[in-house]
């Protein structure tokens, strides 16, 4: 599940620099030039992230900023300003259009990548490779374990992502659509209750360690994972 990141940047050998370190942080960058190839690109997929240039050819970042987070398809998606600019006035502009962070150039790719990770852990954190523990469940993206109390817990793919989904999302109710397009993906076709299949065996999988309840069921409406 690693994250796309839209990189939109006019200067090949910052792009370049840009991509080669999200690559190997282990993320799936998609390249730009220009807000127009930002747009196609976006038709076709939308990304967990953009990296954006304030100073492009054409539309300008902070235009195309502005639009994305005026727009209800696209105002959910984190954006890290990237520019030369670095006055203070510059930086209040691009945080009041809805920027998450902002990046003065020249920056280093070490500091960028902690950004990256700061923001998707803040507004994505289903896209992260950090461990994460509620009341003793504790699932590890990286490794794909799961320990219930310090006990091994076997769980296949889609439990494993099902349970690392609502364990990064918790307390908020999820309708049976709603975790088909996070779990399963946007385009796949899969009955709804192919989710309850699979919510079945996960309560299953974590009765040993007494996790289970922390799966409910909300009437009518889906599923909430909630330690209270
Ligand atoms: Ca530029």
């Amino acid at each position: 599940m690693s994250a796309n990141i839209l990189v939109v940047e006019d200067e090949p050998a910052i792009q370049e620099l840009l991509t080669l370190n999200l690559q190997q942080a282990g993320y799936q960058p998609l390249r730009a030039m220009s807000v127009e190839q930002a747009q196609q690109l976006m038709r076709e997929a939308v990304p967990d992230l953009i990296i954006l240039d304030w100073m492009l050819p054409g539309m300008s970042g902070i235009e195309f900023a502005r639009r994305l987070k005026g727009d209800s398809a696209t105002k959910t998606i984190p954006i890290i300003m990237l520019t030369a600019k670095g006055s203070e006035s510059d930086k209040v502009r691009g945080l009041e259009v809805g920027a998450d962070d902002y990046v003065t150039k020249p920056f280093s790719p070490r500091e960028l990548l902690a950004r990256v990770k700061a923001v998707l852990r803040r507004r994505a954190p289903q896209m992260t490779d950090d461990p994460i523990e509620i009341s003793g469940l504790r699932v590890d993206p990286l490794t794909h374990r799961v320990t219930g109390n310090g006990s091994a817990i076997d769980l296949g793919p889609t439990e494993f992502r099902l349970l690392h989904y609502f364990m990064t999302n918790p307390e908020r109710v999820h309708s049976r659509s709603n975790v088909l397009d996070k779990v399963w993906g946007t385009g796949v076709y899969v009955e709804d209750r192919t989710v309850d299949v699979h919510i079945r065996r996960l309560r299953k999988a974590l009765e040993t360690s007494g996790h289970h309840d922390l799966i409910q069921t909300v009437r009518g409406s889906g599923y909430r994972f909630s330690a209270n």
